[in-house]
């Protein structure tokens, strides 16, 4: 059973870990100048272009795009307090016309075939698996419509075991970045562009902002056993980035749909 009073370990995991991302403009590594480097690929938009921010979190990189493009964008995301930020967000900056924030899951998108003219998603298509997410995205996208998605990548053929063992455990479909280029050819799409996320979307962008969030976050879960290995899972992972960041990073992925 499964009510309010007995949430299992995983959901309240779950409510726990996007409440303390929930204190950061943006939940992955990124920057502005990154999301306007990718946006500078595309060429396809109008103000009738319709545009989808798949596992938007709170809309940090969605804001910047909203702000350099014409046409409506929905952001989407499982998390119900990522869209509420997202919503106020889009309201304070005066985008509320054309930019909203819906709750959903990126395996059952909301859209009709051949709706879009952009699939935007930082950060978030390893929660559906890269391949995956590109072959059934794909038929949202109308002919010769974009996709633009970052995603963990390694930076060598081998790497020391810790850092590989590390990725095995947490997401094990990360690849070398020709491997995912391919990929991304063979689900039917022209890759019009690659490059690697610049180490400050992981320190300034990333980092910084976190040492605020864990410090509202320990306040407020002073003594909470479950909150402080999350603080300290978070650690670890900061110091494998600064130990190991020659093996990996991430990677942005422009493509076009090809007609096949
Ligand atoms: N794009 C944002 C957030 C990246 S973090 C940024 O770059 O800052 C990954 C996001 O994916 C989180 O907001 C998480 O809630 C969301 N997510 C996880 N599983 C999802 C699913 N099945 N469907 C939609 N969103 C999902």
């Amino acid at each position: 059973m499964n009510n309010e009073n007995n949430k299992s370990i995983h959901d309240f995991d779950f409510n726990l870990i996007c409440e303390f991302f929930s204190n950061m403009e943006r939940q992955g590594p990124g920057s502005p100048e990154v999301t306007l480097q990718a946006l500078s690929f595309i060429d396809n938009l109008s103000d009738k272009s319709l545009i989808a921010d798949i596992g938007c979190g709170t809309g940090g990189q969605t804001m910047v795009l909203a702000q350099h493009v014409p046409g409506e964008i929905i952001g989407l995301d499982l998390f119900s307090d990522f869209i509420n930020i997202f919503n106020h967000n889009a309201n304070r900056l005066g985008l509320q016309d054309r930019v909203k924030g819906i709750v959903g899951s990126m395996d059952s998108l909301p859209f009709q075939n051949e709706e879009l003219d952009l699939i935007w998603s930082e950060g978030a298509i390893y929660n559906i698996g890269f391949e995956r997410g590109l072959n059934e995205w794909r038929k949202y996208l109308k002919p010769g419509g974009y996709i633009a998605v970052s995603e963990s990548s390694w930076f060598t053929d081998e790497r020391p075991s810790e850092i590989n063992d590390f990725w095995m455990d947490a997401y094990p479909e990360i690849d070398t970045i020709s491997n995912q280029v391919a990929k991304v050819h063979k689900a039917g799409y022209l890759p019009v562009a690659t490059f690697i996320l610049p180490e400050n979307c992981w320190t300034e962008h990333y980092f910084t902002p976190k040492i605020k969030a864990k410090e509202i976050f320990l306040n407020k879960y002073s003594g909470n056993k479950t909150a402080e290995e999350l603080i300290v899972s978070q650690r670890y992972e900061e110091e494998l980035y600064n130990k190991y960041k020659e093996f990996y990073g991430y990677v942005f992925f422009i493509a076009k749909k090809v007609i096949q």
